[in-house]
């Protein structure tokens, strides 16, 4: 791909809220000058959502980490038999689910492709039984990759799946399994999970639904640069035909534990560079996060001035895929020091729930 872009010219179309091309993209993340366009990113995040930046009380759980799929970045996955395989029973899901203090207002849960924990069977008693329990809790649960999964093994529809999936509870999918929606990548790192068409499909088909949906962009690996335009422009297309994602999320490659490690950690200029130019390019996409598991809350405070408006929250957290890649982020940084970051960042805080919706400050 040959970039024909100018910044004048591309800011002039983000003022005017106009789609940016491929070549601008990769304009954007190639040849512009970095500071310009963390500048013209925030412009843009602060004409949609202001001085606010948002951050979430949640839980996080990993109900189980065996899985098969044997995607080659993964440092996460277990084979049943290793030491390391752990199995939440569903005892134990809402033991941890419910523990106090449980006035938090997001679960979201995450796994394996486990044959015995991953299916409808197991999640849609398990669903209603949360949703019964904990009703003021809203429930981010699976990606769009373990919903293929699930609805593959019970040999049913998208539709069928997703939509007894909602009706035992479930508010939200999450947007993981995405990785780099190019079909050259995925044969590479993730050749036995959703391809390309299924995981947009699983979204597709969630948003007709009424189930929000989030997406992400595991970037820093094998992927040109040209492949994450080409995964920003897909989801665009998809948000333009729905408009069912809430927020972007880009998350940078971990290299410890994985078949991928030569690839080493990202840098800071990529990681922000990265926010700025997924901000621009995503323009139908109301919220970008700047994910302070995966950066750092140090990063993710200047992500907030590179195009994110949310920085995630978390307390009471077990989120075990990035501390398995090699992450020692804190994860279980107390709100009041996540607001504080914000607020010294120059950002009103703004405690939010799954959907966005404004809640009282914790
Ligand atoms: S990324 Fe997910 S699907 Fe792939 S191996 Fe890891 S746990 Fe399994």
């Amino acid at each position: 791909m040959v970039a024909h872009s100018s910044f004048d010219a591309i800011a002039e179309k983000v003022r005017a809220g106009e789609p940016l091309s491929r070549a601008d993209g990769v304009f954007l993340y190639a040849d512009a000058p970095f500071h310009a366009v963390g500048k013209l990113a925030h412009e843009l995040r602060t004409a949609r959502n202001g001085d606010r930046a948002y951050y979430v009380v949640k839980r996080y759980l990993n109900t189980t980490n065996v899985c098969y799929a044997a995607c080659k970045f993964c440092s996460f996955a277990a084979h049943e038999k290793e030491p390391r395989a752990a199995r939440m029973s569903l005892e134990t899901i809402l033991e941890k689910a419910c523990a106090p203090p449980d006035d938090y207002d997001e679960l979201h849960i995450v796994g394996g492709h486990d044959p015995k924990q991953t299916s409808l069977a197991f999640w849609i008693p398990a669903i209603r039984e949360l949703h019964a329990r904990i009703p003021h809790v809203q429930l981010a649960l699976f990606t769009a990759a373990e919903i293929d999964y699930m609805c593959k093994r019970e040999r049913c529809s998208y539709e069928d799946g997703l939509r007894r999936l909602r009706d035992a509870g479930l508010t939200s999918l999450n947007g993981g399994g995405a990785e780099i929606l190019v079909k050259r990548v995925r044969d590479i790192i993730c050749p036995h999970k959703a391809s390309v068409e299924e995981w947009l499909e699983v979204h597709r088909v969630a948003h007709r639904l009424g189930i929000m949906t989030n997406c992400t962009m595991l970037y820093g690996h094998v992927e040109t640069i040209e492949e994450r335009v080409e995964h920003l422009v897909a989801l665009r297309e998809l948000q333009a035909e729905t408009g069912g994602f809430k927020c972007f999320v880009p998350l940078a490659f971990h290299p410890d534990g994985n078949d991928l490690s030569e690839y080493g950690w990202t840098g800071g200029i990529d990681d922000l560079r990265t926010i700025a130019v997924s901000r621009l390019m995503l323009h139908n996409i109301d919220h970008i996060k700047a994910y302070w598991i995966s950066y750092g809350i140090k990063m993710a405070q200047l992500g907030l001035h590179f195009g994110a408006d949310d920085i995630d929250g978390t307390v009471h957290n077990e989120q075990q895929i990035y501390r398995d890649a090699g992450s020692t982020t804190d994860q279980s940084t107390p709100i009041l020091e996540l607001r504080r970051a914000i607020e010294e960042a120059g950002f009103a805080s703004t405690r939010r729930n799954l959907l966005y919706r404004v809640l009282e400050p914790a």
